[in-house]
């Protein structure tokens, strides 16, 4: 498979990776095998995270006896010295290898994350010793933040930057990989199909695909869809009118209901985290449905159902979504597919 270059990481890296947080749905037979189809079609660059339960383990699996030649990545939500110190023991164990190859920031999302990953005497002072022992190879960072996103890259502190990047969620092309390049930091695109919410992967990739530098990672549950995505990359990538005007029309239809988990909107006045109630029809996609009916999404989805429509968020919004019917159609379809999820349960 085709390759390039992962910024100043220098690292070569196939032009399509795999995004490790659908696995987590599948047994683990399952998991291992659609990884390690994912290796034998050329894939090189797999992304995981020390959040995504079983992923780490499963990639850890797959890969035994095949890690050459593979840039393996991960991340950590920790933002203190020890939390990421146990986060990295962890994720060395769980993938079984002595280094990892990118080890990144997860989800910084204000400038207070941006502060506390940077302390000189914190995660970062963490990760650059663990540089200096071999354990990690480079230091990057994820983001939903286009500010948040800027600032990291013009601090020259991490080689790589993960951002969310789509035909519909098309900003970073004018406005982040401009400066990636000047800065050389390497780009990885999050969310190609939109969170899964776009059913056309050839419109979505043949987007993609035109940008020489960049390597998107879908996350992938099924062989199949590794293998169409594949396809679209060795086959002609210029798209045809009809593709265009496909394109156009998906833009009108969900561009304007489409949250790009920016956290603009935020603060809301009675504390509902409005991105999870937002995009949880795309959690629903990719987590096991025991977790996605407890836990976090269930406690969004109890605070969403007491918005008190101040539409204070919808002011801050810079997308102008409508916030307040898009959380009400939220909580109503969750509840009816927790309905739905229970009574199978039962039976
Ligand atoms: S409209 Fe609802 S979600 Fe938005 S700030 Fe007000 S209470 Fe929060
Ligand atoms: S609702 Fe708007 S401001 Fe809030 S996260 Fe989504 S896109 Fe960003």
């Amino acid at each position: 498979m085709e390759t390039i270059r992962l910024g100043k990481t220098e690292m070569m890296v196939s032009k399509l990776g795999f995004g490790g947080i659908p696995i987590q749905r599948l047994s683990e037979d399952d998991a291992v095998a659609v990884v390690r189809r994912c290796l034998d079609l050329g894939i090189t660059f797999l992304d995981t995270a020390n959040g995504y339960t079983t992923s780490e383990e499963r990639i850890g699996k797959a890969i035994k006896g095949r890690r050459q030649g593979l840039v393996l990545a991960t991340k950590t939500h920790a933002r203190t010295a020890e939390g990421v110190k146990s986060d990295l023991k962890l994720s060395l164990e769980r993938l079984g290898v002595d280094s990892i190859d990118l080890y990144q920031f997860h989800g910084v999302s204000d400038s207070d994350n941006l502060k506390m990953v940077l302390d000189p005497n914190g995660p970062m002072a963490v990760l650059e010793e663990a540089k200096r022992a071999g354990q990690v190879k480079h230091i990057g960072i994820t983001s939903h933040s286009m500010d948040i996103a800027k600032e990291a890259v013009k601090s020259d502190r991490f080689e790589t930057i993960m951002f969310p990047f789509n035909f519909i969620t098309s900003e970073p092309a004018d406005e982040l990989l401009p400066l990636t390049r000047e800065h050389d930091v390497g780009f990885i695109a999050m969310k190609p199909l939109a969170g899964g919410m776009l059913d056309n992967a050839t419109i979505a990739f043949k987007y993609l695909f035109q940008f020489p530098d960049l390597v998107p990672i879908p996350g992938i549950e099924k062989i199949h869809e590794i293998e169409e995505i594949v396809q679209i990359l060795e086959g002609p990538r210029q798209m045809t009118e009809a593709e265009e005007q496909e394109m156009q029309r998906l833009r009108d239809e969900l561009g304007t209901r489409f949250c790009r988990r920016c956290e603009y909107c935020q603060p809301c006045t009675v504390e509902i985290p409005i991105t999870t109630v937002m995009t949880s029809t795309s959690f629903f996609k990719r987590m096991p449905p025991e977790r996605f009916f407890s836990g976090m999404v269930e406690t969004a989805m109890e605070k969403a159902a007491n918005c008190t429509e101040c539409g204070e968020c919808e002011e801050r919004c810079p997308y102008n979504l409508p916030i307040r019917e898009m959380i009400a159609e939220q909580v109503k379809w969750y509840r009816e597919e927790k309905r739905k999820y229970n009574e199978q349960v039962t039976t």
